[in-house]
């Protein structure tokens, strides 16, 4: 077994045990392979090994390694970096998700971009749930305007919410702005509405299953260190 695919197995046992022990089903949690700045081929190799759902952060990378990776059939990009509305035509081509629309204007250039190539894009609001001036998303004082306007677009499917909490060595410090996510879904729509949680990394997805995650999103634990 190649070191990809042991990561791999071991990557999905530790998420069904996450769940099991948080009395949820591990069907109910997937796995983006985080492949920024790793090479197309470690992305070949994680897809031989069976995973089929990618994260990218930057928009030229996911247009290099799609382009390279064409021949893989239902392989499917998940955008997860910042996006710049001038980068929206780039990634709706390309993007199955874009994880982190935290703009009414981005909402309405992905849309524009989206309908015109009679493509649905899956769409997630990105939230700075920890309230850093540094990181990108949405405050939780403007979410409710960015959830309105994804709904309003047509082109993009609101599918949930998404955040990155701050950087810790403690997986538990992450705990809070996790079930902070949790309690602003309920109270734009609950489950039914917003089916998506994105959150957790390699350093605390279990915390995050264990809050409710349905999108955990883990790269240097799959791919190694990256370049
Ligand atoms: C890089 C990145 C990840 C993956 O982080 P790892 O620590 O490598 O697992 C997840 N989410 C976002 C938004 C990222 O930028």
């Amino acid at each position: 077994m190649s070191t990809i695919a042991a990561r791999l197995a071991e990557l999905r046992s530790r998420i069904a045990v996450a769940a099991s022990a948080s009395g949820r089903d591990p069907a109910a949690v997937a796995l983006v392979a985080v492949s920024k700045r790793q090479p197309a081929s470690a992305v070949r190799e994680a897809w031989e090994a069976g995973q089929r759902v990618f994260g990218e952060n930057y928009a030229q990378e996911l247009v290099a390694k799609a382009a390279e990776l064409a021949d893989l059939d239902g392989l499917v990009w998940h955008m997860i970096g910042h996006l710049q509305t001038n980068k929206a035509r780039a990634v709706a081509p390309l993007a199955h998700m874009v994880e982190t629309i935290d703009s009414p204007a981005l909402a309405a250039e992905l849309g524009k971009r989206a309908t015109a190539l009679g493509r649905v894009l899956h769409a997630l609001v990105e939230v700075n749930v920890a309230g850093e001036a540094s990181k990108s998303g949405c405050s939780e004082a403007a979410l409710g305007a960015v959830v309105a306007a994804v709904r309003a677009t047509p082109g993009l499917a609101l599918r949930g919410l998404m955040t990155m909490p701050p950087l810790s060595d403690d997986p538990e410090a992450s705990r809070p702005h996790f079930a902070r996510l949790r309690a602003l879904r309920e109270r734009h729509g609950g489950a039914a509405a917003l089916p998506e949680l994105s959150m957790g990394t390699s350093h605390d997805f279990e915390v995050a299953v264990a809050e409710g995650a349905t999108l955990v999103r883990v790269g240097t634990a799959l791919f190694g260190a990256r370049a």
